[in-house]
């Protein structure tokens, strides 16, 4: 259980670097331009990568020299921004790949992973302040791999610019231009393309959502009890809160039960406690959930109506907002709703739920998950309540952000 929210925990495991190098990929060998180098001037520092070199990219030692530079030159140039003198160009892997036949193929996962470290030292030599994805590549190659949940492919992250705490910059996926380049005109992915390169390049003018504010671990207070809890929120209008339990479903009361409890009313603390036992701290618990005028948030909020109704006889009131809900309302891609995915796309808080997750899986919707090995060892449930905190405050920022969006008032 070490290294939880460090930066070890995000990394890889294994070692990225190992068996991992450009001896065991072998591409250079059949390039005429091996190991390609970042090309441009870098003038705004947006940093772009796209899949591999293609024949003319090989053949002329830089970067999108063929048709799909073309296009995207023109696109760029469209959008106020000269791919070469504004940017510096790179691809995910940095030799041509080809198959027996000698034409140009798509790079292998293996091939992505042994260019991997080229591509994060280039991060780290040009620190760019936008860097775009064009296409799976690349967007697998530096969000996949860190990305322990369902990839999905480029439909899912096209569009959302990251701010990665990892690179230090807005990370920006959209489609390759080859892929644009096969649609025909009328298309929208020619529409979206367009709109998520202008909302990319509009990121120049804003400042990185850095350090100015406490890590998500310094910002969760781990309280005594309901008493705290009363004193410290204050009369909240807003409130979201979070529960952590031994399962999907709580209807087994025999089995199951509810371990912890967090709530956050602000933009940088929450509050969280082991779940209460004693009666008086329940019907504080009851009261303010019951509380009519406090309105409650949640992520996903029939969960935590369900395990309070059907536990301890609280009727949660009113719901005023469900980040699930309010994410689907606003973009109804598939995959796109849950709380750990926005956190990464919006906040770039991402890998808080690493070490827990395995002991909140259950094997069916009744069975009973692992998490009383965790409340059972001091360690262990100190990182439960850490990682029930940073949910009520991810949903809490969540919820603020999503509320501006659909133009609602807090
Ligand atoms: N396609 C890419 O992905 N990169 C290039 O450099 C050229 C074409």
């Amino acid at each position: 259980m070490r290294g939880f929210f460090s930066k070890e925990s995000i990394q890889p495991k294994g070692g990225e670097m190992r068996g991992f190098s450009c001896a065991s990929c072998g591409l250079y060998k059949s390039a005429l331009t091996p190991k390609m180098e970042p090309y441009g001037n870098f003038r705004k520092r947006i940093m772009v990568i796209g899949e591999a070199p293609g024949e003319d990219e090989d053949r002329r030692g830089k970067p999108w020299q063929g048709e799909a530079g073309r296009i995207l030159q023109r696109k760029y140039k469209q959008l106020g921004v000269d791919l070469f003198e504004d940017c510096i160009s790179l691809n995910a892997v940095a030799c041509r790949p080809t198959d027996k036949k000698g034409a140009t193929r798509t790079p292998t996962n293996q091939e992505m992973s042994c260019c991997r470290s080229k591509v994060t030292q280039a991060i780290r030599k040009y620190n760019p302040r936008i860097i775009i994805l064009h296409g799976n590549a690349p967007t697998m190659s530096l969000i996949g791999y860190k990305w322990r949940r369902d990839f999905g492919g480029i439909t899912k992250w096209q569009g959302w610019n990251i701010p990665d705490r990892e690179y230090e910059a807005w990370v920006c996926p959209t489609f390759h231009p080859s892929f644009v380049m096969k649609q025909e005109e009328q298309n929208e992915v020619h529409v979206i393309w367009t709109r998520d390169l202008e909302r990319a390049f509009n990121k120049l003018e804003e400042p990185f959502p850095d350090s100015g504010i406490a890590s998500e671990e310094e910002s969760i207070i781990f309280a005594q009890d309901m008493e705290e809890i009363m004193e410290r929120l204050d009369s909240p209008g807003l409130m979201a809160f979070d529960i952590e339990t031994t399962g999907l479903k709580p209807y087994d009361r025999t089995k199951h039960r509810i371990v912890s409890i967090s709530f956050c009313n602000h933009y940088d603390y929450a509050y969280v406690i082991p779940f209460p036992t004693k009666p008086k701290h329940l019907r504080m618990l009851k009261q303010l959930l019951e509380n009519p005028t406090i309105g409650k948030i949640a992520a996903n909020m029939k969960y935590e109506d369900n395990w309070l109704n059907v536990l301890h006889d609280i009727r949660v009131n009113p719901w005023a907002f469900d980040t699930m809900q309010a994410a689907h309302i606003l973009d109804n891609r598939p995959g796109i709703t849950g709380l750990k995915f926005q956190a990464y796309v919006r906040f770039g808080v991402l890998g808080y739920d690493e070490e827990v997750d395995p002991y909140l899986k259950a094997k069916s919707s009744n069975e009973v998950n692992r998490i009383m090995e965790l409340v059972n060892s001091p360690e262990g449930f100190r990182k439960l309540m850490l990682y029930n905190g940073i949910d009520s405050l991810m949903e809490y920022r969540l919820a603020m952000k999503q509320m501006e969006e659909l133009g609602i008032q807090g």
